[in-house]
């Protein structure tokens, strides 16, 4: 039998067959390629940006960027929101509001998409990265505990980096594949260093920790409605906040400075031009009716693939955090560590097989850019990396039956 070497270990191709057998006994025989995430238009998109266009409120004004701020923040379980451009603009603006300064340090998963480190970067801060928890993919709060005690002191008011001599400013956890972090642990031991909390929750509208809605669990969060996103305005994002006076910042920055006056122009610093379009609005406020029956159909689809999964030897389906009910953005297959060598042939088996299939991210602290930045022993999301495959997760793949149970 053909048997492919690699790195040492023996990689039995049935083992490939067999993974893509099971993914095709949950998604039917198709020949057309199945998308990792497909966006969907099921409500009243047509009509509602139709009325952008008929009454010429298309830009960054109009009732629709009202209304989806309310319907975002409620959702959120926040009083304020503020509809900006993208996930990364409102990940910018998020973490200036929170008091990051230039030259600060702000601890960030090294598991993530680069907008979260990207974002840190545009405030002229730098990322410093934490592991991450098998059991979420998230941030590990016993980790970081762990690591905050071994390098960083209070002084003057201000947590430092020993190493470094930077502050640190902010602690920004990310829902991977909308699976939330163990907020309680992190939320104490932010308090504990009075750190601020800025929510990364741009994979995780609509999931709950312990019954509450990811976004809101913060000083402020961040949601992103990207065309590969559960919900989608085409491009856009979100921040969200309890705090009144983060949230009037907030708006302040994300709409030139402009102080109000009848006619005058008139800013009071330099800011930034962020504010989304009413035509990106009214396309939100027509996907946020779809969001319960899609995260029902998820939740469906992801039963189906756990089902599929279950006792089969060396991967299996990823599965939410007992404490949590989350929105399953993206289906994860975790290969057993001492099947790894089986990521690569495997991704390629099922891609070959019209299954459109992915690997986490390159961690971010082996991207170039990065590479420098100050970072905690990252063990967990090394091994993370050479496990988890995305799967195809659309929301149209699944029905509205039974979800995930505990
Ligand atoms: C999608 C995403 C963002 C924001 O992305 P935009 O494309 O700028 O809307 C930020 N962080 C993570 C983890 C994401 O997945």
């Amino acid at each position: 039998m053909a048997q492919a070497k690699s790195a040492g270990a023996l990689v039995d191709p049935a083992f490939e067959s067999s993974v893509v057998a099971k993914l095709r006994s949950v998604l039917g025989d198709s020949s057309a390629m199945t998308p990792l995430h497909a966006p969907e238009f099921s409500g009243n998109e047509w009509e509602l940006v139709k009325d952008c266009l008929d009454s010429g409120w298309v830009s960054s004004v109009g009732t629709y960027v009202d209304r989806f701020e309310r319907e975002i923040a409620a959702l959120s379980g926040a009083e304020f929101g503020i509809a900006v451009v993208n996930g990364t603009a409102a990940l910018h603006v998020a973490l200036i509001v929170a008091g990051v300064q230039p030259d600060d340090e702000v601890i960030v998963p090294t598991l993530t998409f680069v907008a979260t480190a990207n974002a840190v970067r545009h405030a002229g801060a730098v990322p410093h990265f934490v592991d991450s928890s098998p059991e979420t993919l998230g941030m590990d709060p016993a980790a970081l505990a762990q690591h905050l005690s071994t390098i960083a002191e209070r002084k003057d008011g201000r947590v430092i980096n020993r190493d470094t001599g930077r502050p640190i400013a902010a602690v920004v956890p990310m829902h991977t594949f909308g699976h939330p972090v163990d907020m309680d642990p992190l939320l104490a031991l932010a308090d504990e260093w009075r750190l601020p909390v800025v929510e990364d929750a741009t994979e995780s509208l609509g999931s709950h920790y312990k019954g509450r809605p990811c976004g809101g669990l913060g000083a402020v969060g961040t949601l992103s409605f990207n065309g590969n996103k559960i919900l989608t305005t085409g491009g856009g994002g979100a921040i969200v906040t309890n705090d009144p006076e983060i949230a009037r910042r907030a708006k302040h920055l994300t709409t030139t400075a402009k102080t109000p006056h009848r006619w005058a122009f008139l800013h009071d610093e330099v800011a930034y031009n962020y504010r989304m379009p009413n035509i990106n609005a009214a396309l939100g406020c027509a996907q946020l009716s779809q969001l319960g029956e899609r995260i029902a159909r998820k939740r469906h689809l992801a039963r189906q693939y756990i089902e599929a999964f279950d006792g089969i030897d060396g991967i299996s389906a990823f599965r939410e955090p007992s404490y949590a009910r989350s929105n399953y953005w993206l289906n994860t297959l975790l290969l057993d560590t001492i099947m790894i060598d089986h990521r690569d042939p495997l991704l390629a088996a099922l891609n070959d097989a019209n299954l459109m299939c992915r690997p986490v991210w390159t961690l971010m602290h082996r991207l170039e850019m990065f590479a420098d930045c100050p970072r905690a022993p990252l063990k967990v999301a090394e091994n993370l990396e050479s496990r988890i495959i995305n799967v195809p997760s659309s929301a149209a793949l699944g029905t509205s039956g039974e979800g995930v149970t505990a």
